[in-house]
């Protein structure tokens, strides 16, 4: 069986960077489940199918090829064949994806490509629902939070830094709508699974969380 990691936690709190250099010091690959609802809410917006509407979500999944390339070097996002890697990432396709995962459709197909692809090779996973979802049996399980306004600022410099024009309070308002999105949909709510491990990011590096991460994995290893 191949080793999983789960990763989850709020928007913002650094999930998919630190999944990725922790996937990166061990020598595995990383898998962003995020970059799946995103592709399929950027489908969505060119197609102009609402995205809050189940039913058409569920059929636009249904038809929808969602390819990732995985390396050590990070993942490559494909749509139907196109690489969208650099396309997925505006507050837009955000919002979008945060809404087109409220379908219990989208979220039971999703779920099963996420299990289909951890089951090929050793990998750390992150998104909001691996540890109780999809990787119930993961062999390590992390939650990682931090406060909604260092995420929001992690978020802002992060956009700012692809040149991506925001406000700070704006990002912080979209986020606490996301977060409130994210803990209370009926299907597959975020929360932090009963047996994972939970992670504060607030006054830590992100080196400093690796690290942390690196040390439960290698101690109940030995
Ligand atoms: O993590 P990221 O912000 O890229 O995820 C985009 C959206 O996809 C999230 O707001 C969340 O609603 C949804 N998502 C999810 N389950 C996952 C990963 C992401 O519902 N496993």
């Amino acid at each position: 069986m191949a080793l999983t990691i789960a990763i989850d936690g709020p928007v913002g709190a650094g999930k998919s960077t630190i999944a990725s250099m922790l996937a990166h010091s061990l020598g595995i690959l990383h898998l962003d489940t995020g970059a799946m609802y995103r592709a399929l809410a950027l489908k969505a917006l060119r197609e102009g199918v609402d995205p809050r509407d189940a039913g058409a979500a569920e059929a636009l999944c249904a038809r929808t090829d969602i390819r990732v390339g995985l390396n050590n070097g990070g993942q490559r996002t494909f749509l139907d064949g196109e690489d969208v890697t650099g396309l997925i990432r505006t507050p837009e396709v955000s919002a979008a994806a945060s809404a087109i995962s409220l379908a219990a459709g989208v979220r039971r197909d999703m779920v099963l490509r996420q299990r289909r692809c951890a089951q090929q090779a050793d990998m750390v996973v992150d998104g909001r629902d691996i540890g109780t979802r999809v990787l119930p049996d993961a062999a390590f399980k992390f939650f990682l939070t931090a406060s909604p306004e260092i995420r929001a600022r992690r978020r802002y410099d992060e956009l700012r830094a692809h040149g991506v024009a925001c406000d700070y309070a704006q990002v912080l308002r979209e986020l606490i709508a996301r977060d409130r999105q994210d803990t209370t949909r009926a299907v597959d709510p975020l929360r932090r699974a009963e047996d994972a491990l939970e992670i504060d990011s607030s006054g830590m590096t992100q080196e400093q969380v690796v690290q942390t991460m690196l040390r439960v994995v290698k101690e109940r290893k030995a």
